[in-house]
C-alpha cells in the first residue's frame, strides 16, 4: 500500500530534522583544514581554522618555496595568525624569525628548546644508526636565524594549552624526548602534529612516507618511546610529521607497540 501524504510528511521532516542535528553536531568541532608543504628537508603544515596557523618553520632556504605554496593556498601573511615551532631543530626553526618579520605571528616555542632558538644553532644531535651519522656530518648545518618566542610553552600533556586564540580548535603541550622542549599540537578532532617523534618512511620521508618509523636522532629516545605511547593511549589518530607521513595510529601502533592501559582522557 502506498504510503499516505501524512505518513510522507513526517518521513520527510524527520529526514530534515536528522539532517540539522548531525550538521549540528559537525559544528562541534570546527572543520580545519590542514596542507602540508614538503620543502627542502623537513614539512610545513599550514592549519586553516578561524585563522592561519603554521607548524613549523622549515631550513633557512625554503623562504621561496614557502611563500609560494602559500599563495597557492589563498593565505597571505598578513592572514598568519602564529607559528608552532614544534622543537629548536634547524629545518624547523629556520625561517621563524623571518615569518614573524613578514607576517607578525605570534611564535610559540617549547621552553626546553628556548636556548637553541637564542643560539641560532641546535645542540649537538644523538644519532641513532650509521645513515644519521652521516646526515649530522655532511648535510644538516645546525646553524639558523636566532629568535626570541613570543610565548614559551611549558603546559604539559595533562594541562595542555588551548590554541583557541589563534583560531584553532586544539591545544599544545611540551613532550621532552627527540629535544629537550619538543611541542605536540593535537587538534580536538585528533589529527596530531609531532614533529620529529615519529619519521614517515625512508631518506627524509622520500620513500614510503606513511610508514611510520624511528627518525635519526634523539636528545632521549626512551622518553620519546614512551611519549608516542602516552599519545596512542589517548585520543591521537594521524600522526603529522616534521619528514613525510601523514602516517595512520595503526602504523605508529604498528611500529611502536601497543600502548598497555590508559593514562589520560
Ligand atoms: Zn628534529
Amino acid at each position: 500500500m502506498a504510503p499516505c501524504f501524512a505518513q510522507r510528511t513526517l518521513a520527510t521532516l524527520a529526514l530534515v530534522l536528522s539532517m540539522m542535528l548531525s550538521g549540528a553536531a559537525r559544528a562541534q568541532v570546527p572543520a580545519q583544514d590542514v596542507i602540508t608543504f614538503k620543502l627542502g628537508l623537513s614539512n610545513i603544515h599550514l592549519i586553516r581554522g578561524s585563522r592561519a596557523v603554521l607548524v613549523d618553520a622549515g631550513s633557512r632556504g625554503d623562504l621561496p618555496r614557502l611563500e609560494a605554496e602559500l599563495t597557492r593556498a589563498g593565505v597571505a601573511w598578513k592572514d598568519v595568525a602564529a607559528v608552532i615551532v614544534t622543537h629548536g631543530h634547524s629545518d624547523h626553526a629556520g625561517l621563524a624569525a623571518e615569518i614573524r618579520r613578514k607576517s607578525g605571528a605570534t611564535v610559540l616555542l617549547g621552553a626546553g628548546d628556548v636556548a637553541m632558538a637564542r643560539a641560532g644553532r641546535h645542540d649537538d644531535l644523538q644519532p641513532m644508526n650509521f645513515t644519521a651519522a652521516v646526515l649530522k656530518q655532511f648535510v644538516i648545518d645546525p646553524t639558523f636565524e636566532a629568535f626570541e618566542p613570543d610565548v614559551t610553552i611549558t603546559a604539559t600533556p595533562i594541562e595542555p594549552m588551548r590554541l583557541d586564540p589563534w583560531g584553532i580548535a586544539g591545544r599544545v603541550f611540551q613532550m621532552p624526548g627527540h629535544t629537550p622542549g619538543s611541542l605536540v599540537i593535537e587538534l580536538d578532532d585528533g589529527r596530531t602534529f609531532v614533529g620529529d617523534m615519529v619519521l614517515g618512511g625512508y631518506l627524509g620521508g622520500t620513500l614510503m612516507p606513511t610508514r611510520a618509523g624511528e627518525h635519526y636522532f634523539h636528545a632521549d629516545r626512551q622518553r620519546n618511546l614512551e611519549n608516542i605511547r602516552t599519545l596512542l593511549r589517548g585520543s591521537s589518530r594521524a600522526f603529522y610529521l616534521g619528514h613525510g607521513g601523514p602516517v595512520s595510529r595503526e602504523s605508529v601502533m604498528a611500529t611502536f607497540g601497543l600502548p598497555t592501559a590508559p593514562d589520560r582522557k
